[in-house]
């Protein structure tokens, strides 16, 4: 059993986090319920952040706060000095709620609504990522209308997607995000934003790709803009401010993962834009990256209560939980592998493989296909881990199951940052029947 951050195993065979026996937690807010390792996450943000300032280097370390957002947890990322990347205006809505400096703010999307823009201009966040020619369009006009400027950078695919240990390259990529650096597309991009009055063209931005494990994807996109950076000094006279290389760095969910360490991934990064620099003949710029999984990802412990078993003669057993699919779509959605512990039971045997289901009527609602598990009954509680990423934030209400709460434990204190919904939120928005039968 591999156990991240603060987590272990405490005297009474239970597991502990945040110095707290998630026995208690169980029993205080019940189950299914989240559980953040906080000084987990305070030391990941630390260590990317780090590895700039020991460099001497102007850089930002934006949280992209999709992998899990709420406002206790945008608040702890203001704590942290880190920067904030919304990609909606309900993202962009937590921020501002949760009193997170506005200028460390960036906005991506594909199809941000002219009213995601506006309130992004009213709020006077610190830049808005512009990702295609129909959002320039929009965003310059209501800049004129509101009468203020704003700072983009531009969102370029470069032809580079990594994913885990591989990276592909590609002339042109097929992305619905960005602007092709290949076939004109940025150029043309770069022309309207400098024309027009109501830009501040910092630089550029790629994302390359998720869960990566290696840093050459990093290193070749560093290069591949370089190269364009040289030709758009000699035809624009355009000097970018900053560099934004995204996010995507991998964390380990089983043992089949390998991450980098956070710094290692940095180190990398910094390396490739200044031997680039120097080579072109560029100031350093400013770096920023958008770390969201490696940030959240492996803090996050998921508790369930098991209930009913099914024994299928020959073939498995089924160990239901009371989640499922609500609270964790990624095995559902990409087959995600996670790994398991019974947390009353961490100092019995493993001598039985089972598979955990969820309570979803959906034979796809699978957590995890084998797990080594002791004897177990109903009660007893399973802790899925490193579920901290894209957990909460895809959590759905499929079957009407409420979504669960969400704790931060640290120092030996359990703090409630998301309450569990009710029944009552279940049908909050719905309006009764206007009936047509007398
Ligand atoms: C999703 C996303 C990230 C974060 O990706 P992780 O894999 O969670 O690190 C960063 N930047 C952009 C633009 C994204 O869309």
């Amino acid at each position: 059993m591999f156990l991240h951050g603060t987590s272990r195993q405490n005297e009474r065979g239970h597991l502990e986090i945040g110095g707290v026996d998630v026995l208690t937690l169980a029993e205080k807010y019940g189950t299914p319920l989240y559980v953040y390792d906080v000084a987990l996450i305070r030391e990941r943000a630390r260590k990317f952040q780090k590895a700039f300032q020991e460099a001497g280097l102007k850089a930002q370390v934006a949280y992209a706060s999709k992998a899990f957002s709420s406002v206790a947890m945008i608040q702890l990322a203001g704590e942290e000095g880190l920067s904030l990347d919304v990609v909606s205006g309900g993202e962009l809505f937590t921020a501002i709620q949760a009193g997170f400096p506005v200028e460390r703010i960036h906005f991506h999307g594909n199809n941000k609504s002219p009213v995601e823009l506006q309130m992004a201009l009213q709020h006077q966040i610190g830049c808005i990522v512009l990702d295609n020619f129909h959002e320039i369009a929009i965003t310059e006009q209501l800049c004129k209308r509101m009468e203020q400027t704003v700072n983009v950078l531009l969102r370029i695919t470069p032809g580079v997607e990594a994913h885990t240990h591989d990276y592909i390259t590609t002339g042109q990529e097929d992305s619905k995000f960005g602007f092709d650096l290949h076939n004109g597309q940025v150029e043309q991009a770069i022309e309207k934003v400098l024309q027009s009055p109501a830009f501040h063209l910092l630089g550029v931005h790629c994302h390359i790709g998720s869960q990566i494990f290696d840093t050459a994807g990093f290193v070749l996109a560093a290069d591949k803009i370089f190269e364009k950076l040289t030709e758009w000094r000699e035809t624009y006279s355009f000097v970018p401010k900053v560099l934004n290389l995204g996010g995507g760095f991998g964390i380990r969910y089983t043992e089949e993962d390998e991450p980098l360490p956070a710094d290692f991934y940095v180190e990398k990064i910094i390396e490739a834009v200044k031997t680039n620099a120097e080579h072109f003949g560029f100031e350093i710029p400013e770096i920023w990256i958008e770390p969201g999984r490696s940030l959240v990802g492996d803090a996050g412990t998921t508790l369930y209560t098991i209930g009913s078993q099914k024994q299928v003669p020959g073939i498995r057993k089924y160990v239901a939980v009371d989640g499922g699919m609500n609270d964790n779509l990624r095995p559902a959605l990409y087959e995600a592998k996670y790994e398991a512990a019974v947390a009353n039971k961490l100092n019995t045997a493993c001598d039985q493989t089972v598979s955990i289901a969820g309570k979803c009527c959906e034979s796809g609602d699978m957590l995890i296909w084998d797990l080594e598990v002791p004897e177990v009954y109903d009660g007893d509680l399973l802790a899925v881990f490193c579920t901290g990423a894209y957990g909460y934030s895809m959590a759905n209400n499929y079957n009407r199951i409420p979504r669960p709460a969400v704790v931060f434990v640290e120092d030996g204190e359990a703090q409630l940052v998301i309450q569990r919904e009710t029944y009552e939120d279940i049908i909050k928005l719905d309006l009764p029947l206007k009936s047509k039968v007398k």
